[in-house]
Formats: C-alpha cells, structure tokens, sequence
C-alpha cells in the first residue's frame, strides 16, 4: 500500500447542495485519472472560522467558495490575492502546508477565459464594453476586461448608486449611464455583459433594447439558468456571437484544481455534458 496522501478539496457554502463544483471536480478527476475527493461542506457562519481551522489539519489542501461566505473569508485568511481584495471576495481558498489559508478570486480570469473561448475574433481594443449589473460578479468582470486591456467601460444599474461606487474604484475607464437611458450603454458598443441576474430562471426578465449595439458586437450573459437566456437568443437572431455562462464557471474553477490535484484540467465539450447531465 502507498503512503502518499490522496488530496482532499470541496466547496464551502450553506446550502451547497445547489453547486455543481462537486460533479466538475469528480468529472475532471476522473478524466485525468488522478486520485483525490471533493465534496460539498454545508457550513453555516458561525462554523466558518474553525472549519477554515480545522480543514486543513484533516488533509484538505482547499477549498471553493460560494454564497454567503464569500466576502467574509477575506477577513479569516492569512494572505489575500490582490486580485481578491479588489473583488471584495474570494472564491477559492488554499490550504498551505503551515496552517496558513490564502484566499483568491478567479472568477475574472474564468469569465475572460470563457469570452475568448466563446468569441476568439474579439479584440479588446475594439470598441466599448457594456455592462449591466453592478454586484460581485460585475467587479470581477470590470477587472478582467481592463486586464484585457478594455479602455472604455460603460456600466448601468438599477441601484445607480452601486454603479457609482464602482467608477470610484476602478477609475475613470468606467463611465456610468442612467438606467433609464440604457440605450446610450448599448451605442456602437463592441461588448454587452449581463453581468445581473435579469434573465435567470425565477427573475425578472431581461428586457433592454440591444439596438444599438455594433453589428460586429459580443454579447455574454453570466447568467447560465437557462443556459441560452433570452438575450442570447435575440442576440443570436441578430447575428452576434453569443457567449453563455456556463464557461465562466467551468474556467474559474480551472486554477483551484491545478493546485490542489496538480494538473490543468481542461475545459472541453465534455465537460459541459457532464455538469449539465443530471
Ligand atoms: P449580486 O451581487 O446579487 O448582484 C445582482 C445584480 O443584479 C445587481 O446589479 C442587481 O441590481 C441586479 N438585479 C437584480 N434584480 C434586478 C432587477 N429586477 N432589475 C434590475 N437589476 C436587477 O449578484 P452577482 O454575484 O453579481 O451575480 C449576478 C449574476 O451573475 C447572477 O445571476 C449569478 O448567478 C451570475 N453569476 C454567474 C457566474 C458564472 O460563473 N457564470 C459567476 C458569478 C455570478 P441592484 O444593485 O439594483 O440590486
């Protein structure tokens, strides 16, 4: 019998039973034959802190996060990413062999991974960006796309006053437009994200004109119950490349497993299957 230690992950929220990490991770795990668990950890808040405790003495090298511990684990980590500070949460923990908990965000990095999977002929330097929504996926979104060299990013939300906070933080390559004049988001815009959660199953609808979009415009939905939202149906009778959400969440999930199974996974038709099969 081998001594080596078979690595432990899983994702931490409460509930969790809703998450599809688990059946992604077995599914990688299984595609690269490589031994190791993953498991979903219901953890109410004030468990939170001695899970983080104990994790990682019972072998887990890390750990995901999701709703509602995700800003809070920023304060319970010994070391946070820039890029998680900037975000204001984390969705991925690692479990140092100290003891030590360092937190990052990789959910920009999933989201621009899966727009330049989705939609390779789009050029950063193309035009505008247009975002709608301006909660904790949006700030992932306006870091990845400045990143990626964006130099012009017009965001609308219904709260305008989220909006704002945004353009306070991430400068003046960020302009913000009245929800009520939505339209002026859209004109001769070369990328539209639905960065709110318009459009999911069980939410109000996505109903903005995308008019005046450019013909040769993206348009992504991070929303990915339904997969094929109705903005990327209308999208796609207009001709546009569409990009749906399920991407951003497989990609995001690509650096966490990396580093605690030792291999880049990767993010293939099969994958896709496997996390919509139920
Ligand atoms: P959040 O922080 O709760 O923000 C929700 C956003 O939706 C806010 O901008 C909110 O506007 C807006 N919104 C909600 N109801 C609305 C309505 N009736 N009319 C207009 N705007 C409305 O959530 P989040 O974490 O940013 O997530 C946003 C969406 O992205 C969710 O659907 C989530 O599932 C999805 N997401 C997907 C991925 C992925 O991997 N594909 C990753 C993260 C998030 P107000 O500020 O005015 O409330």
């Amino acid at each position: 019998m081998s001594d080596t230690k078979i690595p432990l992950a899983g994702v931490i929220g409460s509930p969790v039973a809703h998450s599809k990490s688990p059946r992604l991770f077995r599914h990688w795990l299984e595609a690269h034959g490589l031994q190791g668990h993953y498991v979903p950890m219901d953890i109410s808040s004030e468990n939170l802190a001695d899970a983080l405790k104990t994790l990682p003495k019972l072998g887990f090298v890390g750990a995901n996060v999701t709703i509602p511990h995700k800003e809070r684990v920023l304060a319970l980590a010994d070391a946070v990413t820039d890029r998680a500070a900037l975000a204001g949460a984390a969705n991925t923990l690692i479990f140092r062999a100290d003891g030590t908990v360092h937190a990052d965000n990789t959910d920009g990095v999933g989201f621009i991974e899966n727009l330049r999977s989705g939609a390779p002929e789009w050029d950063p330097a193309s035009g505008p960006a247009a975002i709608v929504g301006a909660g904790g996926a949006s700030r992932a979104v306006i870091q990845a796309l400045l990143d990626a060299g964006v130099q012009d990013i017009r965001i609308t939300n219904r709260t305008k006053s989220r909006a704002e906070a945004l353009r306070q933080e991430f400068g003046t390559k960020l302009t913000v437009t009245d929800w009520v004049r939505v339209g002026d988001l859209m004109d001769g815009a070369t990328l539209l994200v639905n960065a709110s959660s318009l459009g999911m199953v069980g939410k109000s609808e996505f109903r903005i004109s995308i008019d005046g979009l450019a013909k040769s415009a993206v348009v992504t939905d991070l929303v990915y119950t339904p997969l094929e939202t109705d903005l990327l149906k209308e999208a796609k009778s207009r001709g546009h490349t569409t990009v749906d959400g399920l991407g951003m969440l497989l990609y995001q999930a690509v650096p966490g497993f990396e580093r605690w199974f030792g291999k880049r996974p990767e993010v293939t038709d099969a994958t896709r299957q496997a996390i919509l099969a139920e």
